[in-house]
């Protein structure tokens, strides 16, 4: 019997490659595409800042309208995902709810509450797939049930299980012709994608990056173009403070499931075929999605993932509690104009460049404040537009060293380091335009003008811009010693995520640093800082 079915959209937010709303389609009469939007649900599994709903708003009414133009239409039904569920597959005669299965605790979570409700009203419950291409379970299998945890263990098992299952075909018209729900719910208002202004959501705060699957295949597909540009991708070398992103920037589209990873994988893998030579992971392009697909698997498999305490794999440090120094970093008042234009450029658009997060997450936690990454990854989870559990936890672990990165003597400096890729600062002037008159000189360390070239730049350090929070040799120094008793002391821990493979993002700079020193004659020093 052809089932009635609810197609609940929770991320994947797309129309290609959805395997789960393809098996609805292909086994149902009626199709209600359901989007809840629980705000009480979302606000407790990631804190959403403005930007981020802005960019789930526009995704919605993009699949609206990609929806529409298949003959079909988004409901999107405000309120408490069970309550809302209950009520409406009795008043549809629901008979089936489909859905893509996640790996976040919050959303297995719902997954279960669903299957129970199913049992008791009698309606079955389908989920594939669709966010992560790489089959974790499989992988934990290969691994004696438990997640591999190096990148280079991840790959080895990958080349045994071999590549992901390919994508499923496009939706069409005649798909949605053959179950569509009732037409007058066409038209209804309450199913309406909300304004920001219903939710409450100020508009003065939109990020220059529009959601949706309509603009993240665009950039997709504009990226593809460039083919020798993506078969040479290599990440150390791209720009964290080019005025346009260097990398790619779907991450917020990847993020709500706009984009398939595996689609872009596949096209990737098409690339390479054709090239006579293409960059190899970590550091290739297809190198980047297998690290998504590593902290995915890990972050299912590991408790407490996004936190420090009950997680078996990060260090237990600690961490300074310091509200007043924490604050300052946020709101990018730190006196470093290079942590502070990173800072501003979260707030203001959502994204930055992967050093650019390593710069200011270092600065945050071993490098300078000496404050917990929890702390951090929260700020990020609110203000990212590709806040995401997994990466965005993983990659606070790495950059303070309290799991998977172990050469924490290398100190990211917070004037050297934008310096070497942006000599005259010019994106320091854009995002902090109160140093726009610096000479390229002193921008990374305007405190050290004299104070007529201060006068001259219309900045009075200390007055119109602050002076830095800290002296970054002596805290780093300082911290150093703290990181290396606390991995004396759990070194068994230490151990557990360690990879001799060195840290991709550093392959340029220690190339250029040896090579620096080899032109001062210097012998490797055990402390560096970049
Ligand atoms: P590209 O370089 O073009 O890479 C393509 C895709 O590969 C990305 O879109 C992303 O899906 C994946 N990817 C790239 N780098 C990583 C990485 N290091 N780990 C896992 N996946 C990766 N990324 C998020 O998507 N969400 C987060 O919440 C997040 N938090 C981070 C927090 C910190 C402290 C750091 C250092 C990094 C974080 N990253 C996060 C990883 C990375 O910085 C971003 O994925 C990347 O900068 C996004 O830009 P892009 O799409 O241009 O990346």
């Amino acid at each position: 019997m052809p089932h009635r079915t609810i197609h609940l959209f929770r991320k994947g937010l797309r129309l290609h490659d959805n395997p789960t709303l393809l098996a609805a389609l292909e086994s149902s009469e009626v199709v209600y595409p359901v989007y809840i939007l629980d705000r009480k649900f979302l606000m407790s599994a990631m804190n959403m800042g403005t930007l981020r709903w802005h960019f789930l708003l526009q995704s919605l009414e993009d699949l609206q309208r990609n929806l529409t133009k298949l003959g079909s239409c988004l409901l999107v039904i405000q309120g408490e995902y069970e309550l809302v569920l209950r009520d409406h597959i009795k008043k549809w005669n629901i008979t089936q709810v489909t859905l893509d299965a996640e790996i976040e605790p919050f959303y297995k979570e719902m997954e279960r509450t669903i299957q129970v409700l199913g049992r008791e009203m009698g309606f079955d419950v389908l989920s594939f797939r669709g966010h992560t291409p790489v089959y974790n379970t499989q992988i934990l299998d290969m691994n004696g049930g438990t997640p591999p945890l190096t990148y280079k263990r991840f790959l080895h098992i990958l080349s045994v299980l071999g590549d992901p299952d390919m994508p499923v075909r496009n939706l069409t018209t005649e798909d949605f012709q053959r179950c569509k729900p009732a037409p007058e719910l066409h038209l209804a208002e309450c199913y309406r994608v909300p304004l920001p202004e219903d939710l409450e959501i100020p508009r003065d705060s939109e990020s220059p990056w529009r959601g949706g699957e309509t603009e993240g295949l665009q950039r997709l597909e504009q990226h593809l173009k460039n083919q020798g540009w993506i078969a040479n991708f290599t990440k150390p070398k791209t720009i964290p403070n080019s005025l346009l992103p260097s990398t790619t920037g779907l991450s917020p589209y990847f993020s709500l499931g706009c984009l398939s990873v595996r689609s872009f994988f596949y096209r990737l893998s098409n690339i390479y075929a054709q090239s006579k030579n293409h960059s190899l992971p970590p550091v290739s392009l297809q190198g980047q999605l297998l690290w998504r697909e590593f902290f995915y698997t890990v972050a299912s498999a590991t408790p407490n993932f996004t936190k420090m305490a009950g997680n078996p794999i990060c260090l237990q440090i600690n961490w300074y509690q310091d509200a007043e120094r924490l604050h300052k970093w946020r709101m990018a008042q730190t006196g470093f104009p290079w942590i502070d234009a990173i800072m501003t450029q979260l707030h203001q658009e959502g994204w930055i460049h992967h050093l650019a997060r390593h710069a200011v997450a270092c600065f945050l936690t071993r490098g300078d404040l000496w404050i917990s990454w929890e702390e951090g990854m929260k700020v990020f989870e609110e203000m990212l537009l590709d806040a995401d559990y997994s990466i965005n936890a993983g990659n606070w672990m790495w950059l303070s060293a309290s799991a998977f990165f172990h050469q924490y003597t290398r100190i990211f400096c917070p004037v050297r380091f934008g310096k070497r890729t942006d000599p005259e600062g010019q994106y320091i002037r854009k995002y902090l335009p109160v140093l726009t008159n610096f000479p390229s000189k002193y921008i990374y360390e305007p405190w050290t003008a004299p104070e007529e070239a201060q006068k001259q730049a219309g900045c009075i350090i200390g007055q119109d811009y602050p002076l830095p929070m800290l002296n970054h040799k002596e805290a780093s120094d300082h911290n150093l010693q703290l990181m290396k008793q606390v991995r004396e002391e759990q070194y068994g821990t230490a151990q557990l995520t360690r990879d001799d493979m060195d840290d991709p993002m550093e392959m340029g700079l220690k190339r250029e640093r040896s090579e620096e020193n080899s032109k001062k004659g210097k012998h490797a020093r055990n402390r560096e800082q970049t």
